[in-house]
């Protein structure tokens, strides 16, 4: 994509980004979920915005404040069932179990790993399905939730397996606030915890399937039920969304949501990184960067992630750390290094333990953080970023 730099450059080319983020909102637009809606006719209230609910209200003639009454009994109480509203009359129960539902996706499976992992293989009303896991943190009562926003992704990361599927669709904001909180009914904590109280299900990590700035409309929407303050009422530094790098999406991601942001870099150079993230042939490496530092409040205390596959032989070597660390320079951020994990027919090979250690030892000497993120679940297949995948493969199986 040609840039044209220099006196009044920056004009047209923040006129070349906003017609870019049009162009991206119109092709999500093709992939819109199927409406939240039952076959009997009834409407999903969950994924609705306030406004959205209230004019619902005012559709089958009620007063709007009852969209506060609901907000409260679905968000912060987590109820299903009308009848359990008691704030709600009996009669005004009935009527809204006539045309509502309070809905939750299907559960194909549920599996809990010995370290505490547990993952869900969910489904739409349309049969389609993606995962989402649960990540405890080792030593403390609390963890994350890795919720995914697409079924399949339009990109094509060379070590991901999401990245082999086709895009399917988007999920629409229901179906993904309805991960989280359907992980909340199994764990069950409702009503939502008041702040010092401890809960599992503390943060929420937007690194399952698919891309979620390639989905945003839907994300954002479900991130701001997630944050308001009067239901599950997460702050907006206990969600990260990690993007592969949609540099027109990343500014406005950052203006109306502001969560913590974490990028798949993966290479330092724009050749491999061209090769395994064929997205930055699009928006290269000086681009990316050059977004990460507008993005507002980045500060020691609030630090960009950097997502780092380690992939045996390709990107592990010291010189690429070094490069790494340069490319950093002046950003507030800290460097997640996550060992590859390898599928069938994938054309790439777990880095060596030692060639982990002496990157990370790198990176950290130049005083960024760099944990290596250790495999979780690995009984059960549960490595965020790589989901589905293995219980499509034993489906296939068993139908062959
Ligand atoms: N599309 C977004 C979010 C989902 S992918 C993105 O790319 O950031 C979430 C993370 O999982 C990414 O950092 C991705 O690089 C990582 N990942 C994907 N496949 C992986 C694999 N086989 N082994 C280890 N990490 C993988
Ligand atoms: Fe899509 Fe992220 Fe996988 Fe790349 S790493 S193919 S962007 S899900």
């Amino acid at each position: 994509m040609s840039r044209e730099r220099g006196a009044g450059g920056a004009a047209v080319s923040a006129e070349l980004s906003s017609a870019e983020r049009d162009r991206i909102l119109a092709k999500s637009a093709l992939f819109a979920p199927p409406p939240a809606m039952l076959a009997d006719g009834r409407r999903d209230l969950v994924g609705l915005s306030r406004e959205e609910l209230a004019a619902e209200m005012v559709a089958i003639g009620e007063k709007p404040f009852r969209a506060k009454q609901l907000w409260h009994w679905i968000y912060h109480q987590g109820v299903t069932d009308f009848a359990r509203m008691p704030s709600i009359a009996k009669p005004m129960q009935a009527k809204l179990a006539e045309r509502f539902v309070v809905g939750r996706p299907g559960v194909t499976t549920e599996q809990t790993s010995t370290d505490g992992t547990r993952k869900w293989l969910f489904r739409w009303r349309d049969g389609q399905e993606v995962e989402t896991v649960y990540i405890p943190s080792p030593d403390e009562d609390r963890g994350a939730v890795c919720i995914s926003t697409q079924v399949g992704c339009t990109l094509s990361c060379r070590f991901c397996h999401t990245g082999t599927q086709k895009l399917v669709r988007n999920l629409g904001a229901a179906e993904i606030v309805g991960q989280f909180m359907a992980a909340r009914d199994s764990y069950g904590e409702w009503p939502s915890p008041k702040d010092g109280t401890a809960r599992h299900l503390s943060n929420i990590v937007v690194m399952g399937m698919g891309e979620p700035l390639y989905n945003y409309e839907n994300t954002a929407k479900a991130l701001r039920i997630v944050m308001d303050h009067e239901g599950i009422a997460l702050s907006r530094r206990r969600i990260t969304l990690s993007t592969s790098g949609v540099v027109p999406m990343m500014d406005r991601c950052g203006a109306e949501l502001n969560v913590n942001l974490a990028v798949s870099l993966h290479a330092v150079t724009n050749e491999l990184r061209n090769e395994i993230v064929p997205l930055n042939r699009k928006y290269p490496i000086e681009e990316l960067m050059a977004a990460c530092h507008r993005y507002p409040g980045a500060s020691n205390a609030r630090r960009i992630t950097f997502e780092y596959v380690m992939l045996r032989g390709v990107n592990d070597s010291p010189a690429e750390a070094r490069e790494l660390v340069r490319l950093l320079r002046g950003l507030p951020a800290k460097v997640n290094l996550i060992p590859f994990n390898p599928w069938p027919g994938s054309p790439y090979k777990t880095s060596t333990p030692e060639a982990v250690r002496a990157f990370a030892a790198i990176v950290e000497e130049a005083g960024y953080s760099s944990p290596v993120r250790r495999p979780r679940g690995r009984d059960i297949l549960a490595a965020c970023g790589q989901l589905k995948t293995e219980s499509e493969r034993a489906r296939k199986a068993d139908a062959a």
